[in-house]
């Protein structure tokens, strides 16, 4: 058989399951009203938490760093890519976590993907443990199994389970590693019987905090804050490219460990460093996060987000028939969890025929028979925005009902 006739074999597959994904074209740039593939629509699908995206600060901000610095970094952080707007991220970084973690410094990474792929495979080795949670992100799946670590799962949330995993395990070096909110759930990570555990066990809690940074804590740093924990022991991935608006990830750790990171991580040392235009933006973003523009939209994202829950709660009450449910969300990722690929599927395209995009997310993103809408809310949606989209959600479940 050619390569060309299995690919096609193994795509029809996908199709007669409703799990082929397509790519959206958007025509205006990212912010709740936006067209996409020509059409308006009002969006539930960024992760665009503060709506920063469309923010005119970050756009100038990014026209004053090209102007600044120009285009690209030109090489790797060690080699010249790292440059004076770098450092400043990093130092930002560094000051804003040093109430959490003793002797704090960040390092910067292109991708959130990128820099989990660093610390999990880079404290890693053939001597650690990596515990992992069941429901954490693709990113982390992949660099423990890039790892030279052993790999344990934990289910998700199970303190209880993992207590007696860390007790049993015999590593020099035991690597607890979670999404702090999780993608697909919205949920958030037990962090502070984690780090207990950790305490307990001589282990380290890595925390991937790609939907906390700038959403959770009084000032936007995140589940740290929002937990109020301090210790050496917390290893913090963050991303920039969701709630800080633009693009880049970071790692916050003791300064050992950010220090091994340069040494070791293959990805980090064999890599272009990220556009310093960038960087310099991302200072302009930092700002805005802590100051009264942020806590406005963290404000307005925490309103619409009892909003859309209480009505999504009353909706599920009126059609118990299909079956719907929210998962335990307490951020602004608030699932609603349909089942069936096809039905979810066809949810989503009823939504879009009434002039809003809300995803569909199938397996095997989430588990079989979870299939779900992941709605996710943004710091600039109205009240209108939300009440408009719990009006076609209810005459979506209405018709759905109909034809059962
Ligand atoms: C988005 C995401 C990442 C990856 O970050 P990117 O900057 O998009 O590569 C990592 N972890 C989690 C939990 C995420 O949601």
């Amino acid at each position: 058989m050619s390569l060309l006739d299995h690919l096609n074999t193994k795509l029809a597959a996908l199709s007669a399951q409703s799990l082929r994904r397509s790519l959206r074209r958007a025509d205006t740039g990212t912010a709740p009203r936006q067209t996409v593939d020509g059409r308006p629509l009002l969006m539930f699908c960024s992760n665009d938490y503060l709506g920063l995206a469309a923010e005119p600060a970050i756009a100038k901000a990014l026209a004053e760093g090209a102007r600044r610095w120009g285009g690209g970094s030109g090489a790797s952080p060690l080699v010249s890519g790292h440059s004076a707007a770098h450092e400043a991220v990093a130092d930002t970084l560094a000051r804003w976590y040093a109430p959490h973690i003793p002797e704090a410094r960040a390092i910067g990474f292109c991708t959130g993907y990128m820099a989990n792929l660093a610390v999990v495979t880079a404290l890693g080795d053939e001597h650690a443990e990596i515990f992992s949670e069941q429901l954490n992100h693709a990113s982390l799946i992949d660099a423990a199994r890039l790892s030279k670590a052993r790999v344990t799962r934990y289910g998700h949330a199970d303190v209880a389970g993992l207590r007696a995993l860390l007790a049993a395990s015999t590593a020099r070096v035991k690597l607890i590693v979670t999404d702090a909110v999780f993608s697909m759930d919205g949920d958030l990570a037990p962090l502070p019987e984690l780090l207990a555990l950790a305490e307990a066990f001589d282990a380290w809690l890595i925390v991937d905090d790609a939907h906390g940074f700038g959403v959770l804590g009084a000032t936007g740093r995140g589940s740290l804050e929002h937990f109020g924990l301090s210790s050496e022991r917390l290893i913090l991935v963050g991303t920039l490219g969701k709630a800080a608006g633009l693009a880049g990830a970071f790692v916050a750790a003791h300064t050992t460990i950010v220090d091994y990171l340069l040494q070791s991580a293959r990805n980090f040392i064999f890599s272009t460093a990220s556009p310093p235009a960038i960087e310099h933006a991302l200072l302009t973003s930092f700002a805005l996060i802590e100051g009264p523009l942020g806590a406005a939209r963290r404000a307005n994202l925490r309103a619409r987000q009892t909003q859309l829950r209480d009505g999504l709660l009353a909706l599920i009450d009126h059609h118990p028939r299909l079956g719907w449910s929210l998962t335990d969300a307490a951020t602004p990722i608030q699932p609603l969890v349909v089942g069936g690929n096809a039905e979810v599927m066809a949810l989503a395209a009823a939504l879009e025929a009434a002039g809003l995009r809300v995803p569909g997310i199938r397996p095997p993103t989430v588990a079989p028979g979870t299939a779900r809408l992941r709605i996710t809310l943004c710091g600039t949606h109205t009240e209108a925005d939300v009440d408009a989209l719990l009006d076609a959600l209810q005459r979506a479940a209405a018709a759905q009902e109909r034809a059962a």
